[in-house]
């Protein structure tokens, strides 16, 4: 078994990949298991979290992880989607949190 002599860390990487901003996730989005419970998920929590702290209601219109993908989030396990891993929120409020995420939309 041959061993590595060269034992240099690359910081650089791991921050590259911090720092990446559009993550191809359509292996995800595109699941028909994430697109079933995603649907069954607003129909169990029809309303925005956070326009019911603010006094509104207003539909779920996107079933908005808690943690990121990138920041290590669970809820991406696509055969065991759990509704803990997720906040209904309406689409003001997913652009407002992921607004820092470039995509420009
Ligand atoms: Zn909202």
């Amino acid at each position: 078994m041959p061993t590595r002599p060269e034992k240099r860390k690359r910081p650089w990487k791991t921050e590259k990949l911090a720092h990446q901003r559009a993550i191809d996730m359509s292996w995800f989005y595109n699941d028909r298991r994430w697109r079933r419970f995603s649907k069954a998920y607003k129909q169990r929590h029809p309303l925005c979290c956070d326009c019911e702290d603010e006094g509104v209601s207003t539909p779920t219109q996107v079933t908005d992880h808690i943690v990121r993908y990138l920041d290590g989030g669970t809820g991406f396990d696509l055969d065991d989607l759990k509704d803990e891993d997720f906040k209904p929120r309406c689409k003001r409020h997913h652009d407002a949190r992921s607004g820092r995420q470039a995509h420009g939309k």
